[in-house]
């Protein structure tokens, strides 16, 4: 099936046999995914289309990509595109951090074909490109797309499982610092995309939760329980819902009919807490089956505190987040911290910060810090009690014969 490769803003010494060949090897593992997995079968002339164009424009600083029926656009970094190695000893055929994320985003459109394009929700039968449409159903057809991209990169052999678990465990972290997945569901994530996703503002993080990342994660733990319980896995699923729906219109009412069939028990209870309830999901009993190693690291300050910030000459507050240190001593979105005192009496010192780090360098073994901040042109002293440090998820192959079982 002829696939074409345009790509504009490329840099000098820009790898494109490189790009050409890894895109290939993603494109054929999604054919094998959706129409069978024998290699050298006519998987090929099963796929729903019969061309494919991929549409990249490479600029300074952009992201980002938007899937059509057979065809993509995307944006990507230009240092993030392959190069041409200039030694001859350049044997590094490993993937930049870069690379590895556009070759996920290339992943992740292509996926689209099959599942959004044509597997779709109900309501987007008719497409209306000229009003908002809602769905519940984004954390699948999002969710599931974010899980198996990075995921079909892995079994493309275009990076190895510890870069994938990596990677797993950027999102995982991603959701746990996320208050807003204790406010709203992923079902009412997609139905409110319209409004409060492509919306976003400072306190998205305390009143949503994206159905990228936590819909990714119910796709994990869909998969795991149906591997762990050993008569089927999300693969199957996935092909079962392109038959019974025969690559059109669904709902979730297929999805539980097509688990149910393949599992031989029903999976409305998970749909019911992981889809439509805000518990946190059972991520890492399920990991630890499956012989990952789940370890914790130190987060950085930024977690610790509660805050997102952007630093430049100096740090601007975006986000407070809920419950946190931050939000106890009073920051709000808008500040710009500029100063830390930190003593009593003779010992007191005042010290200028222009970066987030400067705090630990500065407070010391101190446990109780002011801040002075500047808001609307008032400057404020607030008192901030330093946390314990806070530490996230950190995920490595542990026991390999079951990882592989998955991942391979
Ligand atoms: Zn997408």
């Amino acid at each position: 099936m002829p696939h074409r490769f345009v790509v504009a803003g490329a840099p000098p010494g820009f790898d494109g046999k490189r790009l050409l060949a890894d895109t290939q090897k993603i494109c054929e593992a999604e054919i094998r995914f959706w129409h069978g997995a024998k290699a050298g079968s006519k998987s090929a002339n099963k796929a729903p289309h019969r061309n494919y164009l991929f549409m990249l424009n490479a600029v300074d600083d952009g992201y980002g990509g938007l899937e059509h029926r057979n065809s993509t656009a995307l944006i990507c970094k230009r240092k993030d595109l392959p190069r041409l190695q200039p030694q001859a000893n350049a044997t590094d055929k490993k993937a930049s951090e870069g690379y590895t994320t556009l070759l996920g985003l290339i992943s992740h459109e292509y996926f689209h074909t099959w599942n959004v394009k044509r597997l779709r929700p109900a309501e987007f039968t008719r497409f209306d490109y000229a009003n908002e449409n809602h769905t519940e159903l984004l954390w699948f057809f999002e969710g599931f797309t974010s899980y198996y991209d990075d995921l079909l990169l892995q079994r493309s052999a275009l990076i190895d499982q510890g870069t994938y678990l990596t990677l797993l465990g950027k999102t995982i972290n991603q959701v746990l610092q996320t208050p807003g997945r204790e406010i709203q569901s992923v079902a009412q994530a997609s139905f409110d995309a319209w409004v409060k996703y492509y919306r976003q503002d400072e306190n998205t993080a305390n009143a949503t939760i994206s159905y990228y990342t936590k819909g990714s994660l119910v796709a994990l733990c869909l998969d795991l329980t149906l591997r762990q319980e050993g008569k089927s896995s999300l693969d199957a699923v996935m092909r079962g819902l392109w038959q019974c729906c025969h690559g059109g219109p669904m709902t979730e009412a297929d999805l539980l009919a097509v688990l149910e069939g393949l599992a031989g028990r029903s999976f409305s209870k998970e749909i019911a807490r992981w889809v439509h309830g805000k518990a946190e999901l059972p991520v890492q009993a399920l990991l630890e089956r499956q012989g990952v190693a789940v370890q914790q690291e130190p987060s950085d300050l930024a977690q610790r505190l509660g805050l997102r910030v952007s630093e430049s000459t100096s740090i601007q507050v975006k986000s407070v987040l809920r419950g946190s240190a931050a939000e106890q001593a009073g920051f709000a979105a808008g500040d710009e911290w500029l100063a830390l005192e930190v003593g009593a009496g003779k010992q007191a010192s005042s010290w200028r910060l222009s970066k987030l780090d400067d705090v630990a360098l500065y407070a010391g073994a101190a446990s109780i810090i002011g801040a002075l901040v500047a808001r609307d042109k008032r400057i404020l002293k607030l008192s901030l009690k330093l946390p314990p440090p806070a530490t996230r998820w950190c995920l490595a192959v542990g026991d390999k014969k079951l990882v592989s079982q998955w991942l391979d």
